[in-house]
């Protein structure tokens, strides 16, 4: 008698302890879009009996989560881009997750060494090369984007964009910042025209004859793919994958981070593990035209049939870090101008 009260006392104290975590939902802040993410949180709901409010914001998530503070309602938030996720962490707004699961099946130059975000897709920044103009084997690497051969050849977004202050910081993880602001120079040199639209709109110009070459993320083949208006750009052009002189293919993540004022931790890490899970990762990837990251998985036969690369091997967070760095570079050379 006494044994059982004593158990059923334990018992309520444990649930009365337990109950406030075990929460069965997670709030998402997500710069992805509905499309993207709703069929990945819709199969973790049907899996698990947990609920995924999902926020979309397009821009000012580090504000709106900055200005919240504390009362916060995001768990999670999932966004893009390696300086975007370190920003995050550096507003602090983000807390450490220590998981075996997300250890396993995200390598390490994938995710933050202090386990504050973690990139759960990947995607190079290439080469759009015009199948007309463009002669195999003539583009090999970024440092040769600079070369006066290419003079007038070269579409380019806006050297200030995330995607390619990335490429800028990466440039100057592999030559230092003198390095670096000689190929900005040297590209700058060789565009066909000032820096202006998207990645889409540099690959719209190869197709229009006004350059030969455009810099862009690997996704967007499939977006043109997918886009009746959009489908002659991209079969106007074969994606070429450049690598450093002294190393491999760039690439950029998609990622996730739990907030600092996560009040559904367990439910939060649960679909972080969830996500990060190979079949997950290629539901993913193959959703967006994006390469999954963990080992062993294999990206849709679409990308595949874009061609094999070697990814580089700069840590993601010292090119990150570099962000600063590389937008004072592009500033000094005037690469918009
Ligand atoms: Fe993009």
């Amino acid at each position: 008698m006494y044994t059982s009260l004593k158990t059923a006392a334990l018992t309520t104290a444990i649930l009365a302890m337990v109950a406030p975590v075990m929460a069965d939902e997670v709030n998402v802040y997500s710069s992805r879009q509905p499309g993207l993410v709703k069929p990945l949180f819709d199969a973790f709901t049907s899996e698990t009996g947990i609920k995924v409010n999902v926020s979309f914001l397009k821009k000012g998530m580090v504000e709106k989560l900055k200005a919240e503070g504390k009362r916060s309602p995001a768990d999670l938030l999932m966004t893009t881009d390696i300086s975007r996720l370190n920003g995050v962490v550096e507003a602090g707004v983000t807390q450490a997750v220590a998981s075996d699961t997300l250890s396993a099946n995200i390598p390490a130059q994938f995710r933050d060494p202090n386990g504050q975000w973690f990139g759960l897709t990947s995607r190079a920044r290439v080469v759009y090369a015009s199948k007309d103009r463009v002669k195999d084997g003539e583009v090999t690497t970024y440092e040769d984007l600079a070369d006066p051969k290419w003079k007038g050849r070269i579409c380019i977004r806006s050297g200030t964009n995330a995607y390619n202050l990335a490429l800028t910081s990466a440039m100057i993880a592999h030559h230092g910042e003198a390095g670096a602001k000689f190929w900005l120079e040297g590209l700058k040199a060789n565009l066909a025209r000032k820096p202006s639209g998207n990645d889409r709109a540099q690959i719209k110009a190869v197709f229009a004859g006004v350059c030969d070459i455009s810099i862009g993320n690997t996704y967007y083949m499939k977006k043109m793919l997918d886009d009746p208006d959009q489908l002659a750009w991209a079969n106007s052009v074969n994606i070429v994958f450049p690598t450093f002189a002294d190393g491999g293919t760039h690439v950029n993540l998609s990622g996730m981070a739990l907030t600092r004022a996560a009040k559904n931790k367990d439910s939060a890490i649960k679909l972080m593990e969830w996500l990060s899970s190979g079949a997950a990762q290629e539901i993913y990837a193959e959703t967006n035209g994006e390469y999954p990251i963990k080992p062993g998985t294999e990206p849709s036969a679409l990308v595949a049939g874009w061609g094999t690369f070697t990814a580089d091997t700069k840590p993601l967070i010292e090119i990150a870090k570099l962000r600063g760095a590389s937008l004072k570079l592009v500033e000094i050379v005037n690469f918009d101008e």
